[in-house]
């Protein structure tokens, strides 16, 4: 699926005429939009090479010793398909012939990955990869049975556990299910992700960093923790608290813009919640409404860890190019290193689109332009349009924005020597009590309409009018997934147990 952007006005306050009609003055400037990845290049002599696994024997073309390891422990050319060790990539002195030249040998896992990421179906595969001789498909790791189980250790919980009660999101990856914890009635969040969705688009260091951001997540109260974790052949699931008052694209979507007030609320809460990640080294990558949700009080609660990187620490840099188009920071896209920055920018954008009602980089009248209506032209955009701020905000409003979209992460607020602290001391912050605020002892300004515990009124009837099944495994999807993969994926967390057992 080619990602769209429908570049109009004004925000839609109205019901449409018929479902799916747009409404008098929709605004797709505030729609949902996948979270993506860009396979990063390494060009040498012509050669352009993408970090690759290799399951099997696979020698490497320069120093000839052959490439050991796990992950992505090669490279290879995606034009001549010429294999190489990471670390010997930059010594190639052979140019490449942009024809197929026959490796030493290889046996490669065929996982082709291409410059779009997540569930992206324009992946044209560059090279086809050569089929995979004699292996069988590893069985199904079997997930562990209770009975299996030493006494005392922590069990696990499967499928069987809980009631798949309604869709209520989806995403670039995942299908969001409310689910009932047989057991103890509890209501949770089913995050679902087809593994074939893994092994086709990426290699699974996202699900794994996905899982640990969850775990690290449960200690927050402005992030979405995890109760488990269980897979099936086809499937991984995460159980996570469920967030009942919506997200915010829900909310923008009816509310038309937000009063300073109000979002003032939500981006402290957020700059609280992307700083207790960035002290842990983690940079979040995909801040956007859709991922901010609201509890039923109205505070906020990042979820979805997809994009993370793990393991920054200050002063550290990463490089690989991802995220939603419409929130990418200019460094992403100018091909640097950057590091925590880049999720300011992202709140910068976000925070403007709360107090504008529209995307700073809308591109009015460009759908009817098709040399307008691209990713390319949105990025050309981020990167040199000078950001307009509308008049009606208050100078505090529109110096925050300001300082949160520099274009240069040098100078961008809550990147200084200062940081954080530079956000708390900025005067649109001044009304807010930090410290009460982590206490959750702030009263939100709005309170999401909710009747009971399992109202879903808060998401959208496009996701809540799905049928709940899964769709039965498909057993030739099955046998190409390597389910040795996803080992050790299976986790109790083990304070909501003891909290359950309470019950
Ligand atoms: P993806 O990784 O595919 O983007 P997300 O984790 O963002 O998937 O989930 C998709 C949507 O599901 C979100 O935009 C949100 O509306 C809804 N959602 C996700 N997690 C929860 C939750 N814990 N509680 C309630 N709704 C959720
Ligand atoms: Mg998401």
């Amino acid at each position: 699926m080619r990602l769209l952007h429908f570049p109009v006005k004004i925000l839609f306050p109205n019901v449409p005429a018929a479902p799916g009609m747009p409404c008098a003055g929709e605004d797709r400037s505030i729609y949902r939009r996948g979270a993506r990845r860009w396979r990063k290049l390494y060009r040498v002599n012509g050669h352009i090479f993408q970090a690759k696994r290799f399951n099997r024997r696979a020698f490497c073309a320069f120093c000839q010793d052959r490439i050991w390891g796990l992950g992505r422990q090669g490279f290879k050319c995606i034009q001549c398909k010429l294999l190489v060790h990471k670390k010997c990539h930059k010594l190639v002195q052979k140019p490449c012939s942009n024809e197929h030249v026959d490796p030493i040998e290889v046996k490669d896992d065929a996982n082709g990955e291409s410059t779009l990421g997540r569930a992206s179906s324009v992946r044209s595969r560059a090279d086809p990869e050569p089929p995979l001789p004699e292996t069988p498909p590893a069985p199904a790791s079997a997930p562990v049975r209770n009975e299996d189980l030493e006494p005392g250790s922590q069990r696990q919980y499967s499928l069987d556990d809980f009631e798949l009660i309604r869709v209520i999101g989806r995403g670039s990856y995942a299908k969001v299910l409310m689910v009932e914890l047989k057991r103890t009635k509890r209501v949770y969040a089913m995050k679902v992700i087809k593994k074939a969705l893994v092994t086709d688009d990426e290699d699974i260091d996202w699900v794994q960093t996905e899982k640990h951001v969850f775990e690290t997540a449960s200690n927050h109260p402005f992030l979405v923790g995890l109760h488990s974790c269980f897979q099936t052949p086809s499937r991984l699931f995460f159980v996570i608290e469920f967030v009942r008052g919506g997200d915010l694209m829900f909310h923008m979507q009816r509310q038309r813009r937000l009063p300073e007030e109000h979002a003032r609320f939500y981006a402290a809460e957020i700059s609280l919640a992307l700083h207790f990640l960035h002290e842990r080294g983690v940079i979040y990558r995909d801040l956007k409404l859709d991922n901010v949700l609201l509890d039923h009080e109205g505070h906020i609660k990042l979820t979805d860890y997809g994009m993370c990187k793990e393991g920054v620490r200050p002063g550290d840099t990463t490089s690989t190019f991802c995220g939603t188009p419409n929130y990418i920071a200019p460094e992403i896209l100018r091909g640097e290193e950057y590091g925590f920055s880049v999720d300011w920018w992202a709140l910068g954008v976000l925070t403007y689109e709360m107090l504008a009602g529209r995307s700073p980089f809308d591109i009015a009248h460009a759908a009817d332009n098709p040399d307008q209506n691209t990713e390319d032209y949105l990025f050309q955009v981020i990167l040199e349009k000078t950001i307009r701020i509308p008049r009606s905000l208050s100078v505090k409003a529109a110096s925050v924005l300001k300082g949160f979209l520099n274009k240069n992460p040098v100078e961008r607020l809550g990147c200084g020597e200062a940081g954080f602290l530079d956000i708390v001391n900025h005067p649109f912050f001044k009304s807010i009590e930090w410290e009460m605020l982590e206490l959750k002892q702030v009263v939100p300004p709005f309170k999401p309409r909710l009747e009971g515990e399992r109202d879903l009124a808060n998401f959208p009837p496009e996701f809540t009018d799905e049928p709940v099944h899964l769709t039965p495994d498909n057993d030739t999807v099955i046998a190409d997934i390597d389910q040795s993969e996803f080992e050790g994926f299976e986790y109790v967390n083990p304070l909501l147990m003891s909290l359950e057992d309470c019950v």
